[in-house]
C-alpha cells in the first residue's frame, strides 16, 4: 500500500491514460493519527529512558524518577492507541508534557531547552480525532499562552539545579532535535496523507463504480489527447463504440443483478482483450467505448471481432448461475485529417447503428462519409 502511494504520488491525469489499477481506498485521519501517537509514544519513551541514566549519572535522583514515571506513561500511551483509545492517550501525553517540561524548565532552567515539548502539544492536538475544532483552539490557545509565560518566568531566571554546562548545553541540543523530529514526522504522515487521499480521489472521479472502467468523462479527456497527437502527425486512432444487444431482454428476464453482473463480465472481456496503450471505458448504461492508438483499419476491426467472440462466448460461461445469450455489436471509426474527435464518434455511432439494423452481434466499420462501408 506504502509503495503504491509512493509510485501514485505525483502523477497527473496524463500518467493516468493507461493506468488500469483499481480504486484504492481513502486513507483516513482517524486511521493516519494513531500511526502519529505511536510514534510519539515510542520516541518520547526511548528519550525518557536516556534521560533516567543520565539525571542518574550527575546525581539529580529526582529528576531520575521523575523520567521513570514519564518511561511508564508513554507505554501506557503506547498500550491505550494499540487499544484504539487515542482521546485518553492523547489527554495523558499532554499532561506529561506540561508537567514535565514545566518542571524540568523550572529546575534546570530554560537553556536545557525541555520548554520545547510543549509546542508540540498544539499540532499534535489539532491533527487529533477526537475533538471539535472549538475544543483544539481553545487547548491551541491555553498552551501558547503558558508556553509564553514560561518564557517569561524561567528564560533569565537562576535555575534552582546546576547543570555542568556542557551537559546543559547536551541537553539543549537533544531536546531540540527531538521536537524537530516529532514535527518532521508530524508533516510527513499528514503529507503523505493527502497525497493518497488525491490520488484516491482522482481515481474514483475518473472510474465506473460498477465495471471499474473508466467513466465517460475521463475516456473523453483521452479522446482529445490521442486525437490531437494524431492531428499532429501521430499514429492513426481507432474509436470504438460497442452496445450490448437486447440488454432490455436481459434485465427483464432474469433481474437487475443479473443484469450488473453479465456488464461486468462483458466489461472484463473488452478491458483484457485489448493491449495495455488501448483505453476500455464505460460510455454509458450498456454502451462501452474503446481507443485503439496506432491501429490502423484492418487490425481494429480484427481486434473488434475478437471482442465480439469473446462476449459471444460469455454465454457458455453460464453467469450468476443463468445462461445468458450475451452478444455486443460494435461500430468503428478511424479518426481522419481534420476530422474532430466528435465527428469520428458520430461516425462510430452511426456504423453501430447499422450494426443493429443488419441483426446485431457484428462488427461494422464506418466510412469516411458516415456510411457504413462493412
Ligand atoms: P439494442 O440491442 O438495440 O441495443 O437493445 P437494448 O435492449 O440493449 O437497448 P436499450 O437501449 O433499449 O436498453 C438498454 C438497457 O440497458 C436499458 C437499461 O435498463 C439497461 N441498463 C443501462 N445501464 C444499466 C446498468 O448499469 N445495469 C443494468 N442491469 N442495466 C442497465
Ligand atoms: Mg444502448
Ligand atoms: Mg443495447
Amino acid at each position: 500500500r506504502q509503495n503504491h502511494i509512493r509510485r501514485e504520488a505525483g502523477r497527473g491525469v496524463n500518467s493516468m491514460l493507461h493506468s488500469r489499477g483499481s480504486v484504492s481506498p481513502l486513507s483516513r485521519a482517524s486511521e493516519v493519527f494513531p500511526r502519529l501517537m505511536m510514534a510519539i509514544s515510542v520516541i518520547a519513551g526511548l528519550a525518557h529512558l536516556s534521560f533516567i541514566f543520565l539525571f542518574d549519572a550527575i546525581g539529580v535522583g529526582a529528576m531520575a524518577r521523575a523520567n521513570i514515571a514519564s518511561v511508564l506513561a508513554y507505554a501506557l500511551t503506547a498500550l491505550l492507541t494499540q487499544q484504539g483509545r487515542t482521546r485518553l492517550a492523547l489527554q495523558i501525553m499532554a499532561v506529561e508534557i506540561l508537567l514535565h517540561g514545566s518542571v524540568a524548565t523550572a529546575l534546570i532552567g530554560w537553556a536545557s531547552g525541555f520548554h520545547c515539548y510543549l509546542i508540540l502539544i498544539i499540532p499534535v492536538a489539532i491533527v487529533s480525532t477526537s475533538y471539535q475544532p472549538r475544543t483544539k483552539a481553545v487547548v491551541a490557545v491555553l498552551v501558547g499562552l503558558f508556553y509564553m509565560l514560561m518564557d517569561m518566568s524561567f528564560r533569565q531566571a537562576q535555575p534552582a539545579i546546576e547543570v555542568p554546562p556542557h551537559l546543559l548545553a547536551g541537553l539543549h541540543h537533544f531536546n531540540q532535535a527531538a521536537t524537530l523530529l516529532i514535527l518532521g514526522l508530524l508533516a510527513t504522515l499528514y503529507y503523505r496523507m493527502v497525497h493518497s487521499a488525491e490520488d484516491s480521489l482522482r481515481e474514483l472521479a475518473c472510474t465506473d463504480p460498477l465495471t471499474q472502467l473508466r467513466n465517460r468523462r475521463f475516456a473523453m479527456e483521452v479522446a482529445q489527447h490521442e486525437a490531437a497527437v494524431f492531428q499532429r502527425g501521430g499514429r492513426p486512432l481507432a474509436v470504438v463504440i460497442g452496445d450490448v444487444d437486447h440488454f432490455k431482454r436481459i434485465n427483464d428476464h432474469h433481474g437487475h443483478a443479473v443484469g450488473d453482473t453479465a456488464l461486468r463480465a462483458i466489461a472484463r472481456v473488452l478491458r483484457d482483450g485489448v493491449r495495455e496503450v488501448d483505453h476500455v471505458a464505460r460510455w454509458g448504461g450498456e454502451e462501452f467505448l474503446l481507443l485503439l492508438p496506432a491501429t490502423e483499419e484492418e487490425e481494429a476491426i480484427q481486434v473488434c471481432e475478437r471482442l465480439r467472440q469473446g462476449v459471444q462466448a460469455l454465454a457458455a460461461q453460464n453467469l450468476a448461475g443463468e445462461a445468458l445469450g450475451v452478444s455486443i455489436t460494435l461500430g468503428v471509426a478511424l479518426l481522419q485529417r481534420d476530422e474532430s474527435i466528435e465527428q469520428a464518434l458520430a461516425r462510430a455511432d452511426r456504423a453501430l447503428y447499422e450494426g443493429k439494423q443488419a441483426g446485431r452481434n457484428r462488427v461494422v466499420l464506418a466510412g469516411q462519409d458516415g456510411a457504413p462501408v462493412l
